[in-house]
């Protein structure tokens, strides 16, 4: 077998869960699909803390600024992004977005108007070493889990199926 002969800094030693860059609003709820999370990047399920994976989706109608969900089961809501608190842009760098994420659209399914969803959702962390080497005036080492560079979420319907591919598709850094 023929080693790659340069450096990665991304290993392919497993990680466990509790060690993945899960943004903190998040690890109540995220389920790691583990074979497509590493250090670098993190994919997984959303479930609520009362076991149910169906959703209401909403998201500003500004595109990007805030993403929610809200339980079928119990009503817990569940803040997924919001552009003036998560991601590099926000937490290091203190660029937000002026608009406020004031109205906001239920997700429909485009397919059978049912508006129940499970969400995937899919995270680029940023490098640890950066965040940590300059740590943002009233954040901790630990926050460099929040400071992602790339927030994304899939829905998909639980009556029919149908997939609404990049839901949620932001650059946040
Ligand atoms: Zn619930
Ligand atoms: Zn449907």
């Amino acid at each position: 077998m023929k080693l790659w002969p340069f450096g990665s800094k991304k290993s392919n030693a497993p990680v466990t869960c509790g060690e993945l860059p899960v943004p903190k609003c998040l690890k109540r709820y995220f389920v790691p699909e583990l074979g497509k999370c590493s250090m670098a990047e993190i994919t997984g399920d959303i479930r609520c803390t009362c076991g149910a994976m169906a959703f209401k989706a909403r998201r500003s109608e500004d595109v990007g600024l805030r993403f929610s969900l809200t339980c079928s089961s119990c009503g817990e809501d569940i803040l997924l992004f919001d552009a003036k608190q998560h991601g590099w842009d926000a937490l290091v760098c203190g660029i937000v977005p002026d608009d406020e994420a004031n109205d906001e659209t239920s997700e429909q399914c485009a397919k059978c108007g049912h508006e129940e969803f499970r969400a995937t959702v899919w995270i680029e962390a940023c490098e640890r070493e950066e965040f940590v080497e300059d740590i943002p005036e009233g954040l901790t080492e630990d926050d460099w889990v929040n400071a992602y560079g790339w927030f994304g979420a899939h829905l998909t319907c639980v009556q029919c199926g149908h997939r609404v591919r990049d839901w949620a598709d932001v650059e946040t850094a």
